[in-house]
């Protein structure tokens, strides 16, 4: 099933429970526009053009919201699908944004830096007239980042004519973007898990204080949700990226992780490692450089059946499918990544018993804290970062909250009722 008829599908099946007639759903699930643009560089061979996109689904509950990414596979339908998501992921967190998205179909890793600044300005003036601060406020997504949104905000003033700083979000620090921004998804992912543990741990029998994490993915999200969830007293006891992972104290971790403070890894250690040795697998057992000596080597799939408590996809979608689903041995999934678990896998981890934190809630941090960078924008203000983290667990424990009530109320998994509760708010403009 492709992107598009995925999300279609889960805003029809919530709107089915909730009562609302399918004219109703199909109303919601059309896009307010999608916009085709032309984008160009002037290249020394001479001009190069490139499509661009921009799909505004919903503004009921506020200006649209949603991220740009550059890559070859950019399509129309992928922008309308994942500017559907981005209203649900708003509105599940309940800030007052609808949800967009764009892209331009590009390799931008064939482009110099001078041409992907004129990419990105040209993208920017093609927008100009359905973009703003209250409008559209677009942001880094794949392939992205904060450079780009600096330029894009700084051609969208010249066109305004002044300063705009709230036009974009994931702007550089320096440069109008939030302190906190860059943990943000990582740092949202934790207290989303923390706030659900204690409500999930009767039914699942887990002691809190001895939970075991695998994350997989140890980029911007992957890192920073290890890192904090070991701050917070999770052990996580293995990570990977692309090329694989490592586990600590494996023998430890087939009981059951041992228990021991020996069987988790040092998360800052192992990040230093990496960027030595340039991949976690090439971190095992380089003596003292890294604290993984009891460790072993795995590869992405291992990680994925590790024994542990807690699972944490934290790199591409649908990773979990039909044909590892039954091999999961955690007792929670953490979907930090955007569509970890595919569609056919749901039934299976259900079946099990295993209880999934879903991507709209559990990787809403990033659009949160996006928000507050576009009110501090508006405001002409700078937000200390405490005030930013503090700010984003009252906001992140109230959706989970409400999740949760959603979800006990109706009977139905954490998944439904995340998007059961976004298709009411849309619907109801609440
Ligand atoms: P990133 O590029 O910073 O990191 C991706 C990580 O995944 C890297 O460590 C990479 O090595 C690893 N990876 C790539 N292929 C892999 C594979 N086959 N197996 C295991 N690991 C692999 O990206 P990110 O910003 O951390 O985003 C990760 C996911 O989270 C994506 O699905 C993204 O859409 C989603 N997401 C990100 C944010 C955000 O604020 N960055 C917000 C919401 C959702």
């Amino acid at each position: 099933m492709n992107i598009l008829e995925t999300a279609r599908n889960i805003v029809r099946n919530a709107g089915k429970k909730l009562g609302y007639s399918a004219h109703t759903i199909d109303a919601l699930l059309q896009p307010n526009r999608v916009i085709e643009v032309k984008v160009n560089i002037h290249s020394e061979t001479g001009e190069r053009v490139f499509t661009g996109y921009r799909s505004q689904h919903n503004n009921s509950r506020g200006p649209y919201k949603g991220g740009i990414r550059f890559h070859p596979q950019v399509s129309r339908e992928e922008v309308l699908a994942l500017s559907i998501l981005m209203s649900i992921k708003c509105a599940v967190a309940g800030i007052p944004f609808g949800g967009s998205k764009g892209g331009i179909i590009v390799d931008p890793k064939e482009l110099s830096k001078k041409e992907l600044e004129q990419l990105s300005r040209s993208y920017a003036r093609a927008l100009f007239p359905v973009i703003g601060p209250h409008i559209d406020v677009p942001a880094p997504d794949v392939n992205t980042n904060p450079l780009i949104m600096q330029w894009m905000t700084d051609e969208y003033g010249k066109l305004a004519g002044k300063a705009s700083p709230a036009a974009f979000t994931g702007k550089p620090v320096d440069k109008g973007g939030s302190l906190g921004r860059t943990e943000a998804t990582g740092r949202g992912g934790v207290i989303v898990l923390k706030a659900l543990l204690s409500k999930l741990s009767s039914k699942l029998k887990v002691q809190n204080s001895k939970l075991t994490v695998a994350v997989q993915g140890f980029g911007n999200v992957g890192y920073y949700f290890a890192r904090i969830a070991a701050e917070t007293g999770f052990k996580v006891v293995a990570v990977s990226d692309s090329k694989g992972g490592i586990t600590k104290n494996a023998k430890g971790l087939s009981a059951r992780a041992g228990k021991s403070q020996k069987s988790k890894l040092d998360i800052p250690l192992v990040m230093q490692c990496k960027k030595k040795q340039g991949t976690l697998a090439g971190c095992y057992c380089s003596g003292g450089v890294c604290d993984i000596n009891e460790g072993k080597v795995v590869t992405n799939d291992q990680l994925l059946e590790l024994p542990v408590d807690i699972l944490v996809p934290a790199a591409l979608e649908n990773v979990i499918t039909e044909k590892n689903a039954h091999k999961i041995q955690a007792k929670i999934i953490v979907e930090m990544a955007n569509g970890p678990i595919a569609q056919e896998a749901y039934p299976i981890l259900q079946k099990k018993g295993i209880q999934v934190i879903p991507d709209v809630l559990a990787n809403a941090g990033g659009v949160v804290v996006s928000y507050f960078e576009w009110v501090q924008g508006l405001k002409g203000e700078k937000w200390e970062e405490e005030k930013v983290n503090k700010k984003l667990q009252a906001v992140l424990k109230k959706s989970a909250t409400a999740v949760w009530e959603e979800s006990q109320k109706a009977r139905v998994s954490l998944k439904e009722a995340a998007f059961m509760l976004a298709v009411r708010r849309l619907v109801e403009k609440s």
